[in-house]
């Protein structure tokens, strides 16, 4: 098998413009989406809702967009869906798996199924895949037992059977502990090094760990593409905080930019958008990703988009 990451360019491109999405029922699920994502890893950071997964299953080739352009490198994904689908490796929300078959003889098998016909370099192949994801000691044992962290390792060394440049995962991360999280993670960034993967997810937190570059998705819009660290650069100086009541909460509301509320020692603890103190009591903090999230999503508009 031609290692394809070898045999390419490590700098891998992914373009799309204008791309939209109008469900039957009238909902607009992608509107006008322009990205352009080079190699390494990229968080797609929204709500429930914000057209994530629609986003992903047309980059996978599983669903039709309306209108738009999407090429990675060379291909045309909308068109040549075979082409891209050699390049792809996808793991999807929910995937199915026998629950009665062994890691080894599942992988075997999905490994026959996508053409790796010659059964030595596929049992190579599987021994490698169940090493890279950490499988290999658990190899013999029923994936209906694993964890959901083992689950989706499981899913990632399937989608890794062709050795793809181009990786997506959708909300890989919901629901896995915090040490399942945690390998997960060494696992995508080492992905990272020569494909692009791109990472949709609602939980901040795993963009800030692991993404070199993110967009925020709302709506079916991209309101914000960015390094992390640049986004949280444009809101230096701008973020306020102040433990308050409840009852403040609401005032507050009515006028300042609020982007954040949380419940900390049994009290609200605010963030706000202002280019100067809101009113006594706050103090000015560091900004984080979780704020440029808030204020992307609850629309401080003055926040640069940067794309
Ligand atoms: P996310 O992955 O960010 O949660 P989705 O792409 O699943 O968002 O959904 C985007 C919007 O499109 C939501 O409002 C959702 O309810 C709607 N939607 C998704 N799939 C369908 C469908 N098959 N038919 C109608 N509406 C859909």
């Amino acid at each position: 098998m031609t290692n394809a990451s070898e045999t390419t360019s490590s700098q891998h491109q992914l373009k799309i413009s204008k791309l939209s999405k109008t469900y039957a029922n009238g909902t607009k699920a992608l509107q006008q989406v322009d990205l352009h994502i080079s190699t390494g890893m990229f968080g797609l950071l929204g709500p429930n809702g914000a057209g994530k997964s629609t986003f992903m299953r047309i980059l996978a080739t599983l669903q039709e967009a309306d209108s738009g352009a999407a090429y990675f490198n060379d291909i045309n994904i909308l068109k040549d869906k075979h082409a891209l689908r050699n390049q792809l490796g996808y793991l999807p929300q929910e995937f199915g798996l026998y629950p009665k078959v062994s890691a080894e003889n599942l992988l075997n098998h999905l490994a026959i199924l996508k053409g790796i016909l010659h059964k030595k370099t596929r049992q190579q192949l599987v021994a490698s895949l169940l090493q890279k994801t950490n499988l290999y000691d658990v190899r013999k044992k029923k994936v209906g037992g694993f964890s959901g962290g083992m689950k989706q390792r499981f899913g990632i060394a399937q989608a890794l059977i062709t050795n793809p440049n181009l990786i997506i995962v959708d909300e890989p991360t919901a629901g896995l502990d915090p040490a399942e999280r945690n390998r997960f993670y060494n696992l995508l960034a080492e992905l990272g090094e020569q494909a692009i993967v791109i990472l949709s997810t609602h939980i901040v937190e795993d963009v800030k760990e692991l993404c070199t570059d993110m967009a925020v998705l709302n709506k079916g819009q991209i309101l914000l593409k960015a390094s992390p660290a640049k986004a949280i650069q444009t809101l230096e100086g701008k973020i306020w905080e102040k433990h308050v009541n409840k009852a403040e909460v609401a005032e507050l509301k009515t006028h300042f930019q609020v982007i954040s509320e949380k419940m900390f020692a049994g009290k609200p603890l605010v963030h706000v958008y202002s280019d100067s103190q809101p009113t006594t009591g706050f103090r000015l903090v560091e900004p984080d990703l979780e704020d440029v999230y808030f204020s992307k999503i609850f629309g401080a508009t003055a926040t640069p988009a940067l794309v």
